[in-house]
């Protein structure tokens, strides 16, 4: 990549800017929050998780430019993390126009019910099958997809490491006994739609929606013990029950610094080094 390009980037190296804080059915619908995913920024290079409806919206109205995009990851196929893979794909090629870059996701999503159109994937360098265990690299940046989460579809959270940090992230799941020992990190990210332990059964499907709520969050960040903990992906719940307060109450309750995600919010991974 040119370094003119990467001197013109929004997203300044190292940092990760939340192109949305909002999860689940109501949030996704009413776009009270946005929900479009996270824009990382390692080392210079830079990549796409879960981009959501209006992931395109949010990345434009931000100056984020997608042609720097090397890679675009999901961790399920839920649309509040997939709606705008296609479009995206389609802005990391300039249309078509340079092959480029790399897509993840679970098998249910690329090869049962593909989340990406068939021309759009001709178009880019790679697509790579997330599982249980394994490990990815593109350019610099080298991840991990530990454990299968319980959450309905083929679900991955991620961990990645850089020289001198680790981020964990923890994708929407039901809470589990072994999430913990999976996911260290200096860097630790929740997806919390929920302010308590509810069973959320769709009623057309008749199946259970599993997600992690305050608690949930509040017993991950004691056992991980990162530096920083980051929650996002609020559902409609969440929000009435105000993050930033939820937040600061499992700062003073976990001793960890513990932050509610706002939408474009950029956090730099040297305030880790703080
Ligand atoms: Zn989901």
């Amino acid at each position: 990549m040119a370094e003119k390009e990467l001197k013109e980037s929004a997203a300044p190296v190292d940092s990760l800017t939340f192109l949305g804080t909002g999860g689940a059915r109501f949030m996704i619908i009413s776009q009270l929050l946005a929900t479009g995913g996270v824009w990382f920024n390692l080392g210079g290079t830079e990549f796409l998780v879960d981009p959501g409806p209006g992931c395109i919206v949010q990345a434009t109205k931000r100056k984020l430019n997608p042609e720097h995009l090397s890679a675009i990851l999901i961790s399920h196929r839920h649309l509040d993390h997939s709606a705008d893979v296609n479009i995206m794909t389609e802005a990391m090629t300039r249309g078509g126009i340079r092959k480029r870059g790399c897509f993840y996701a679970p098998g249910d999503a690329i090869i049962d019910e593909p989340v990406m159109y068939e021309y759009l994937k001709k178009r880019i360098e790679c697509v790579e099958t997330l599982a249980a265990g394994k490990s990815y690299s593109f350019d610099d940046v080298h991840f991990s997809t530990p454990v299968r989460h319980q959450h309905g579809v083929e679900t991955y959270g991620f961990v990645f490491k850089t020289a001198k940090h680790s981020i964990a992230w923890i994708t929407d799941t039901r809470y589990f006994e072994e999430l913990a020992e999976h996911y260290r990190g200096d860097l630790l990210l929740l997806n919390v739609v929920f302010p308590e332990p509810r069973q959320h059964v769709n009623q057309i499907e008749g199946l259970p929606v599993d997600h992690l709520s305050i608690p949930d969050a509040e017993n991950l960040i004691k056992e991980i013990k990162p530096k920083v903990a980051i929650m996002t992906h609020f559902g409609m719940g969440m929000w009435r029950a105000k993050p930033w307060e939820l937040a600061e109450k499992l700062s003073q309750s976990t001793g960890i610094r513990v932050i509610a995600a706002r939408d474009g919010m950029k956090f730099q991974l040297s305030e880790l080094d703080a």
